[in-house]
């Protein structure tokens, strides 16, 4: 196999990972990682509900610390942000720290408050980010995040009443006449 073939391959490994959490996982992503060292898989996790660790920090603690050095294979971009109910520090630190060489995703993570910020975020640290490899199956992995991650914003009624009284516009020709 040429390298573009085995990234291929690898990925293909992260994907079957991913859909493990299938069912459970919702409403965050499938993810699934795999750390590959000199040509063998020296870790592996996918996103689990019950266990709230992403698939990226579990697969490199399974490496340990095998993973200097190593590629990460990765079905969806690491995750780059905290609160808003996460409960898991950005994996990008966890990549960093554990000295990986390079990183490789199907895609970015739709999810506007990641969306190319962990990919950027990896590459300034000075690791090689290649990105797009089966990422048609890696959307329709995580098709119904994708489109739950990307929905409009829903207005409240603060922002369309923003002061009560010009609610009086709203009023009925029935009420003016009162
Ligand atoms: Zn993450």
């Amino acid at each position: 196999m040429n390298n573009s073939e085995l990234d291929r391959y690898y990925l293909g490994l992260a994907l079957a990972l991913a859909a493990e959490g299938q069912g459970k996982v919702f409403p965050n992503p499938m993810v699934g990682a795999v750390v590959v060292k000199d040509g063998s898989v020296v870790g592996r996790g996918f996103h689990r509900y019950d266990n709230i660790k992403h698939a990226e920090v579990l697969a490199l603690e399974q490496a340990g610390n095998l993973a200097k050095g190593a590629t990460v294979y990765v079905s969806l971009e690491p995750c780059c942000h905290r609160g808003g109910g996460k409960r898991n520090p950005p994996c990008i630190n966890a990549i960093i720290a554990a000295q990986v060489e390079r990183v490789v995703c199907c895609t970015a993570d739709p999810n506007p408050r990641v969306d190319g910020g962990g990919i950027a975020a990896l590459r300034e640290a000075g690791i090689t980010v290649s990105v797009g490899l089966l990422s048609e199956a890696a959307r329709k992995l995580n098709e119904k995040y994708i489109k739950y991650i990307t929905r409009p914003p829903v207005l409240n009624l603060t922002q369309i009443y923003p002061d009560p009284r010009s609610k009086d516009s709203f009023r009925t020709p029935h009420d003016r006449h009162r």
